[in-house]
């Protein structure tokens, strides 16, 4: 029910979201490179991509491709090797300020409990101890997880593992929320809930994040969920192969045959 409901809503107008259009987040000439037993491989190569308040962007690309690693270059969690990534006009020299990120594997420590895990959200931004249980209360009230504040990791389901990986990341109050085929881990139905409530309150301006970047290798979800969608080319393009807008009246024009050609 709750994915019926978010696909209508996708089918009418975005709900009272600001598209402002400013622009939060960007790559220019972004490169990346790793180092390999035959020298430098190279990932990503001449990245430019604007992400703006008010849109959900979807990076779609094989697996292989980059999406990853570009997602973290614009978290900031590792360097580029040449090019540059901004927040707000503001060159990254570490970890992006404006950023939170939602990982495919959840990413919990399994010797803390829910509330534990959510707080390190805000440790990690540097928020002072005593304010932190206010925060990741609210935050677990709003993804779901009432009630199991005290809960270990290992006493969820795979969807509420991704509930606390959630609330984590949206306790810091990002102006992007970057997530890694956060859907991906989990079986069908639970990720269609999971995917519908969260775009219903992202709709509802219940969380102050601006805009959202979806990395995922799922063309239905990149479809269902953004409003523009990013393809990385894997080998031997390593760059942005092409781009479309999700036109809200129409959002099932492109079928997932179309879509499929394009990132092959
Ligand atoms: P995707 O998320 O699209 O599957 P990734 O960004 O994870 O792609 O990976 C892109 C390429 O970079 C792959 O060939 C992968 O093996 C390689 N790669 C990713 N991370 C590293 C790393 N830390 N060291 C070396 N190679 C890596
Ligand atoms: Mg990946």
């Amino acid at each position: 029910a709750r994915y019926a409901r978010a696909t209508l809503a996708r089918q009418t107008a975005r709900g009272p979201r600001p598209a402002d259009g400013e622009v939060l987040l960007s790559a220019t000439g972004l490169t990346k490179s790793y180092a390999g037993a035959d020298g430098e491989l190279p990932v990503l190569s001449g990245i430019d991509l604007t992400i703006r308040a008010g849109e959900v962007v979807a990076l779609l690309g094989k697996s292989g491709s980059g999406k990853s690693t570009l997602l973290r270059c614009l978290a900031g969690l590792i360097p580029a090797s040449s090019g540059t990534v901004t927040y707000k006009d503001t060159p990254l020299t570490g970890a992006n300020p404006g950023t939170a990120m939602v990982f495919q594997n959840f990413a919990l420590l399994p010797w803390l409990t829910v509330q534990q895990n959510v707080e390190l959200g805000l440790e990690a931004k540097g928020v002072p101890a005593a304010e932190r249980a206010d925060a990741a209360l609210r935050a677990i009230d709003l993804i779901g997880l009432d009630g199991f504040e005290s809960a270990y990791p290992k006493e969820l389901s795979g969807g509420m593992r991704q509930r606390v990986g959630f609330a984590r990341a949206l306790v810091v109050e990002p102006d992007v929320l970057l997530m890694d085929e956060p859907f991906s881990a989990l079986d069908v139905l639970t990720a269609e809930n999971l995917r519908g409530e969260l775009m219903e309150l992202w709709e509802s301006g219940q969380f102050p994040t601006r805009s959202i970047v979806l990395v995922t290798h799922n063309i239905e979800e990149a479809v269902l969920m953004a409003d523009r969608i990013v393809i990385l080319g894997s080998r031997p393009y390593r760059t942005i192969r092409d781009e479309f807008e999700v036109s809200l009246d129409r959002p099932r024009e492109r079928d997932s045959a179309a879509f499929q050609d394009l990132i092959d």
